[in-house]
């Protein structure tokens, strides 16, 4: 079947359904999500949102903050674009109904948190479940609204552009790149469906599940970086991949994130034999070191021992204090069976947040006209080599706001273009895959070879065999691929290959540690060579 639609956005997280409330009143939006609609990382977010309100407090301070953690790489116009407006998209948000908590002292003010880099106190948050909360509301706001659809189970095959319909690109073609649309995979009918737009929207999140241990969400598998890099835009810093350093370690236990205020109140890393060992690492600041230190001292010691996780233990602390001050955490550690009060809880590192993503200028507009990239599936230019906390949920209302801004200014001419015919999805001579062990066994093996190869300590021996293996995998997948009738898992494994892939030729592009990138042969930064992005282009490197 062929659709049309004014405004096809994919993905159905903040910067998603941000920016389908703000440009409903233009046309048809019609949002397609690849499973449920809140099934995304923004769910997930429990600290909360950074935004200068404190009276100690400054717009400079938090662009100051922002760029020493990007580690020379995050563009000052653009943290500077970001941060000033972050009160007027929090307002947004109050308004919409979002119930951020309050400050017991002075109920007409939020509460400010502090967290790990930020100088002031400038978290605003819902307990400790912002993201949830968000979702929530921005959810409620566009299923009620008239000119916005949403519809759950539909995964985005691929980006459809000029020179993918003219099969190249010919004269007529060049220079004029632009994108009709997407082909979309009903979950519920296993068909692909043609969706065409006047603008497309990649709003498609991260890419945590390229990694074994992996904090976020399914649904992150890197599709929107994966459907742009296909499609010809530039993507860029994807060494950079920001590790929480505890996640709880059970094999039930998917994605729990086990706060970094349990190391703040006292608890200590211990290793498998049962001893600590964070002073061998960071003497004056041991468990309180920052995350990125603490991630690689952890990953040192299961490399060492060759064993699966580390422990954490708080159970030295009186029992009602941990049930005062972590009351989620016990809980949910108790269904795993891991009393906290009492012993010590198995964690892992665990892949976070992904810092680069698909090119895009200072309206979210990426390579390819009418394709816009939002989120953390773009790379804008805000975080640099690293993410400083809760400025992800923030880039996303901010370059929402920014994209409509856009959108409504080119809006004359979005709707005066002409489309030429898109021809259906054609399958081909594809038949059933009858051994779905073809696509389980190697969603493992990439994740694993991620996780060992190319995690949070790297070297360019173990890159190199990344890479050699990958290539293996990579011919497997693609000869598949037209050989059998696509399914969601076979199309995120793809996706999660390339991801891979890119992860691999940017990390070996850096010949230096900067930021979350930590190279054993090259321990030091290198400003004089390596001061600028990562940038890779099919162009330039096909896949
Ligand atoms: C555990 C955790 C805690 C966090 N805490 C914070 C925090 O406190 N503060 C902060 O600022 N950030 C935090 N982050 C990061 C932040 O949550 C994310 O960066 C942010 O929510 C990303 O929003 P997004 O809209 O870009 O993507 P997401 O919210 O991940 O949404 C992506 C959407 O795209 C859909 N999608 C993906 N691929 C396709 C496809 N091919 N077809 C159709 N749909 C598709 C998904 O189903 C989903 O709906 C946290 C992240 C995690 C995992």
């Amino acid at each position: 079947m062929t659709y049309h639609t004014d405004f096809l956005i994919i993905g159905s997280g903040i910067a998603g359904l941000s920016l389908a409330l703000k440009i409903a009143d233009l046309g048809r939006v019609t949002i397609i999500t690849k499973k449920r609609a809140t099934d995304a990382n923004t769910s997930l977010a429990q600290g909360g949102i950074a935004c200068v309100l404190g009276e100690d407090d400054s717009f400079e301070l938090h662009i100051e903050d922002t760029l020493r953690t990007g580690d020379g790489l995050a563009k000052g116009e653009i943290v500077s674009l970001v941060v000033r407006q972050a009160p007027e998209r929090i307002q947004e948000l109050l308004e919409l109904g979002v119930p951020f908590t309050r400050d017991p002292q002075n109920p007409e003010r939020l509460h400010l948190t502090l967290e790990g880099g930020h100088s002031r106190r400038r978290i605003v948050h819902v307990e400790d479940h912002t993201g949830r909360e968000v979702e929530k509301v921005l959810l409620g706001h566009a299923q009620e609204h008239p000119h916005i659809e949403i519809l759950e189970d539909h995964l985005a095959v691929d980006l459809i552009t000029l020179c993918k319909v003219y099969r190249g690109c010919p004269k007529e073609v060049l220079g004029q790149e632009r994108c009709l649309g997407a082909y979309i995979l009903n979950g519920k009918s296993g068909e692909i469906d043609t969706f065409l737009s006047r603008v497309t929207i990649l709003a498609t999140g991260g890419a945590g599940k390229v990694y074994l241990y992996t904090s976020n969400a399914d649904v992150a598998t890197g599709d929107g970086i994966a459907l742009a890099y296909r499609a010809g835009c530039r993507v860029a810093n994807l060494e950079f991949v920001q590790f929480h350093p505890t996640c709880l370690y059970h094999p039930k236990a998917k994605n729990f994130l086990i706060s970094e205020a349990l190391r703040g109140e006292g608890a200590i890393l211990l290793d498998p034999s049962g001893k600590p060992f964070m002073h061998k690492y960071d003497p004056a600041r041991k468990e309180l070191a920052p995350r990125d230190i603490v991630a690689r001292a952890i990953d040192f010691e299961l490399k060492k021992s060759g064993k699966e996780c580390v422990y954490l233990d708080i159970s030295h602390k009186p029992r009602g204090f941990i049930l005062k001050r972590f009351p989620y955490i016990y809980e949910t550690c108790l269904r795993f069976g891991i009393d906290i009060t009492r012993e010590p809880i198995p964690v892992v590192p665990a892949a976070h947040y992904f810092c680069g993503g698909v090119i895009t200028d200072r309206f979210g507009l990426t390579d390819i006209k009418g394709l816009y990239a939002l989120g953390e599936c773009a790379c804008t230019g805000l975080h640099g080599a690293n993410r400083l906390a809760s400025n992800s949920l923030l880039e996303g209302l901010a370059f929402a706001h920014l994209a409509a801004l856009h959108i409504k200014r080119e809006w004359a001419f979005y709707k005066g273009l002409k489309h030429p015919p898109v021809p259906a999805w054609d399958p081909g001579g594809a038949v059933d895959m009858e051994e779905k062990v073809l696509i389980s066994h190697n969603w493992d093996a990439i994740r694993r070879l991620m996780w060992n190869y190319v995690g949070l300590v790297r070297t360019e021996q173990r890159l190199r065999l990344a890479q050699k293996r990958l290539r293996t995998i990579l011919e497997e997948i693609e000869a598949h691929y037209w050989a059998y009738i696509l399914t969601a898992d076979f199309i995120e494994l793809r996706n999660i290959a390339h991801v891979a892939k890119l992860v691999i030729e940017s990390a070996l592009r850096r010949k230096e540690s900067r930021g979350t990138h930590f190279m054993v042969e090259y321990p030091q930064k290198n400003d004089n060579f390596f001061r600028k992005d990562t940038i890779l282009w099919r162009a330039q490197e096909p896949l």
